[in-house]
């Protein structure tokens, strides 16, 4: 006689560190259930995968972004995050593209590029090393500018 062995269930808990293999039984609202297993590098809570579709799952990992010190009207200045992202995999997306690890960059709040290869990703920070280089002699030509000003 064969004895049933209870699923591991994953309890997300915000305050707990994230073991180091996290598996969860989670059902299928098309019916069916699954046992799920993040990869070592997600640090997604998955406190809402319990049930789902089976291709709303994402495993994925934030990265913070630059905060910025914009124009606020009412504060004077507000923090604004730029070039923030994620490493994220949808493991069951019809897009082969989220089925393999990618890059979600939010350049700025609210936009989104969206799938980035490895190589489009270097694209973008190589571009935005460019642009830093370009910011380094518009503020030579500043720090001058200002010497000669009358
Ligand atoms: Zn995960």
């Amino acid at each position: 006689m064969t004895t049933l062995q209870p699923e591991p269930v994953f309890v997300p808990s915000q305050s707990a560190p994230a073991p180091a293999v996290r598996t969860w039984l989670r059902r299928i609202h098309s019916g069916g259930q699954i046992v799920e297993t993040c990869p070592d590098w997600c640090t997604d809570t998955h406190r809402n995968d319990g049930s789902g579709y089976l291709d709303d799952l994402q495993h994925g990992a934030q990265f913070d972004g630059l905060e910025l010190a914009v124009f606020d009207a009412e504060h004077g200045t507000a923090p604004m995050p730029v070039l923030a992202g994620r490493i994220s995999v949808d493991p069951y997306s019809s897009d082969s593209r989220r089925r393999t690890p990618h890059i979600h960059l939010e350049p700025f709040q609210d936009e989104v590029m969206e799938r980035l290869t490895p190589d489009e990703f270097a694209a973008v920070i190589a571009g935005v090393r460019s642009h830093c280089d370009r910011m380094d002699e518009v503020h030579a030509e500043l720090v001058k500018t200002r010497v000669e000003y009358r």
